[in-house]
């Protein structure tokens, strides 16, 4: 390989001299790298460029092992049957683990808010992952998420409780009040509290936030 200089330079290139017709600033592999990185969330043009050129200028060895992270996880991962949490097996290891409460679950949105709720060590419960919020502006209806798999569990498995743990937002909301209204002939259903963030002042805080504080206020 040339020295960096040169090759960067070619990577980079737009139509050599001339400046460019099509506005095109970069050479067709680069532009889709840029395009590719584009599609993660959080990630705008810039940013996306920057991170093409780190990639550019750092030795291939490095690019070539997030190519193959990357492949590998999209082989390797899937949904848990049982769950919808990600696995590299058929059931995830929270499902399988007889120490946990199989009694209760947790309904989350995404795969990430599992992360977030064990890394309190709070709940000792199940999880099951809807995938998504319902939202019909978005064409996002009951069949597009894992709500059917969710009321065959609390049918099969003498679940209790059903911990709902979708986001407070607009679309988590209704996503709860459809499944509290599904499910609470058949087993308690709880909300998780929502309410003033820890270390804050009441003064901050904004009328909903403090609305619903007041509203889940408890005994002590
Ligand atoms: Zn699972």
């Amino acid at each position: 390989m040339p020295g960096t200089g040169t090759w960067l330079e070619g990577a980079l290139a737009g139509t050599t001299g001339g400046g460019g017709h099509n506005g095109r600033v970069f050479s067709p592999s680069v532009e889709n790298l840029v395009a590719q990185l584009t599609r993660l969330p959080g990630v705008g043009q810039r940013t996306a460029q920057r991170l093409a050129f780190h990639i550019l200028q750092r030795p291939e060895g490095e690019a070539l092992a997030l190519a193959a992270a990357l492949t590998e996880v999209k082989e390797r991962v899937r949904f848990c049957n049982e769950c919808g949490n990600l696995t590299e097996e058929e059931t995830c290891a929270i499902c399988l683990d007889t120490r946990r409460d199989h009694t209760t679950i947790c309904v989350v949105e995404q795969p990430v808010d599992v992360v977030s709720l064990e890394r309190t060590h709070e709940y000792r419960g199940l999880y099951h992952v809807l995938g998504g919020a319902l939202s019909p502006i978005d064409g996002v209806d009951p069949s597009d998420l894992r709500i059917d798999e969710l009321m065959h569990r609390v049918e099969r498995n003498g679940v209790t409780e059903v911990v709902l743990a979708t986001n407070p937002t607009m679309t988590g909301e209704a996503t709860a009040a459809y499944l509290a209204d599904r499910l609470r002939t058949r087993v308690r259903v709880t909300r998780l509290a929502s309410g003033l963030p820890v270390g804050g002042d009441l003064e901050y805080a904004d009328e909903v936030t403090l609305g619903r504080a007041l509203s889940g206020r408890r005994e002590m």
